[in-house]
């Protein structure tokens, strides 16, 4: 078998960049997946992810698509599969923040179901389609210790009423890591859910100030934001075996953030 291969949603920029960034440097072939990849465009987005990971020596495949169109799935996996053969590690990270942040009492459907769609609904049946791929694969005997991880989020446990839609799809996708850790024990498939804090990405972008000052305020024990390479170091320690007799494990990545504190 060649090189690992990583297949990330959300790689073209953020914390999926982040994790494709990091695994190129350990020497992981990737397909990325975005929605409108430009490959005239080198300089910011997938293509510039491909760029900089190439660096590394890899091979990047882009992929076009949508995660929460149900019926592209098994075309994004084909494409995937046609250039690498095999995955090893599955990273679900693609994911949104509402359009706009609304008061739970004023949250609409269009909203509700925008946000669930993409961060739950989505790859909740992209990993069935990957699971079955890795099981299969397991089946042939070769050596390979395929691995999932879904990056939740702190919104899993702690509420926002600002974007509770956010918070209960991610409530519903750490679930989903959980259900699948228990159905793909038995082929040695390890589950993960990583819940990010706050992390500096385009998402976050908008409420800068407020996190600037909540953390000077002490909001994170480790006084500064999260940065993508920190999402990336973990995502590398669990693909390269470093936590294998864990699955289903909940890893926070948040400097400390939901401590209870008095
Ligand atoms: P981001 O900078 O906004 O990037 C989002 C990524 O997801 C982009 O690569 C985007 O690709 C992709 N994406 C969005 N909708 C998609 C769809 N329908 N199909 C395929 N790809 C899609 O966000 P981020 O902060 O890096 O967040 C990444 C993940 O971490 C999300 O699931 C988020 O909820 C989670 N998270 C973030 C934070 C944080 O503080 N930033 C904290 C906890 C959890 P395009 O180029 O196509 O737009």
């Amino acid at each position: 078998m060649g090189k690992a291969v990583a297949l990330i949603t959300g790689a073209s920029r953020g914390i999926g960049r982040g994790v494709a960034l990091e695994l190129a440097r350990h020497g992981y072939d990737i397909a990325g997946l975005a929605t409108t990849p430009d490959p005239n465009n080198t300089e910011t987005g997938l293509y510039a992810v491909k760029k900089e990971s190439e660096q590394c020596g890899i091979t990047f495949l882009p992929l076009a698509g949508d995660i929460s169109d149900l019926d592209d799935h098994q075309r994004i996996l084909d494409e995937a599969l046609a250039c690498f053969g095999h995955v090893d590690i599955l990273v679900n990270n693609a994911g949104v923040a509402p359009l706009k942040r609304v008061d739970l009492l004023e949250c609409v459907p269009e909203s509700f179901d925008r946000v669930m769609n993409i961060n739950l609904r989505g790859p909740y049946f992209f990993t069935q389609r990957v699971a079955q791929h890795m099981i299969n694969h397991v089946g042939t005997g070769a050596a390979y210790t395929p691995r999932i991880v879904f990056i939740s989020s702190i919104s899993s446990r702690l509420a926002s009423i600002n974007r509770a839609e956010y918070c209960v799809s991610k409530a519903g996708l750490s679930m989903t890591a959980q259900c699948f850790a228990v159905a793909l024990a038995p082929y040695g498939i390890n589950v993960f859910d990583l819940q990010p804090g706050v992390i500096a990405t385009d998402m976050t972008s908008a409420v800068r100030e407020k996190y600037d000052r909540l953390i000077e305020q002490g909001l994170t024990l480790t006084k500064r934001w999260g940065v993508p390479e920190d999402v990336g170091k973990t995502v590398a320690a669990l693909a390269e075996g470093y936590l294998d007799y864990s699955t289903g494990a909940v890893i926070e990545i948040g400097g400390g953030l939901s401590v209870p504190r008095l």
